[in-house]
């Protein structure tokens, strides 16, 4: 009795494990608008209600980039699981930034909260509305130095670095301030 029951957990797990529906996705949240760290969280914990969510990243404090915008940002990385597409993340991404007040008047102007797609997995995309992974992200210390704290060693499926090695390489030289270890 005792073996068939850890066979079929066996074969659950196993499941699990490969299921190919699954895909590991990074996503770059934050803003620079408004009691930041609490955004944070209220975009975390709305992000949980559709997503396992498996790892965050610290917060970290960046000077605005892009020259439209004012205060500095808090961003993180978090690492989740999901069977969606990538246009239904997007989507959800996008209706998050909304609930939390996201007004969108000035192209990288301030905002309450920004919610970007760095990885989907080891997928490639060009489409007009999404592109994976974030053609920015390899120039950007603010993408990478979250990244690197919770994904160091993937590889980025085009150009073939780490996480670590695309940041020791980043001509990018602004600073990435540790603000918080966790958001909780
Ligand atoms: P940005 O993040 O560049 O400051 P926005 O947040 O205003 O700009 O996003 C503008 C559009 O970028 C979104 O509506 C979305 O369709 C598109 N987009 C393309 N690729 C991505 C991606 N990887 N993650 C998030 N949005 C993306
Ligand atoms: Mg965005």
């Amino acid at each position: 009795m005792f073996e068939i029951k850890s066979f079929f957990l066996f074969l659950l797990v196993l499941n699990f494990e490969i299921n190919p529906l699954m895909e590991k996705v990074v996503l770059l949240i934050g803003g620079n608008l408004g009691d930041r760290q609490a955004l944070l969280k209220e975009a975390v914990l709305e992000l949980g209600k559709q997503f396992e969510i498996l790892k965050l990243s610290g917060i970290y404090e960046t000077a605005a980039w892009g020259g439209k915008s004012s205060g500095n940002y808090l961003n993180m990385a978090v690492l989740l699981s999901t069977d969606k597409s990538p246009m239904e993340v997007l989507n959800i991404g996008l209706e998050i930034e909304n609930a939390l007040g996201r007004k969108r008047e000035v192209k990288w102007g301030d905002r309450t909260m920004d919610i970007d797609i760095i990885y989907f997995g080891e997928q490639v995309m060009q489409t007009e509305r999404l592109k994976v992974p974030h053609p920015m992200m390899s120039n950007r210390r603010f993408v990478l130095v979250p990244l690197s704290e919770i994904l160091p060693h993937f590889i980025h499926p085009q150009l073939k670095m780490s996480s670590q090695d695309l940041l020791e390489k980043c001509s990018d030289k602004s600073e990435v301030k540790r603000f918080a270890s966790s958001l909780f």
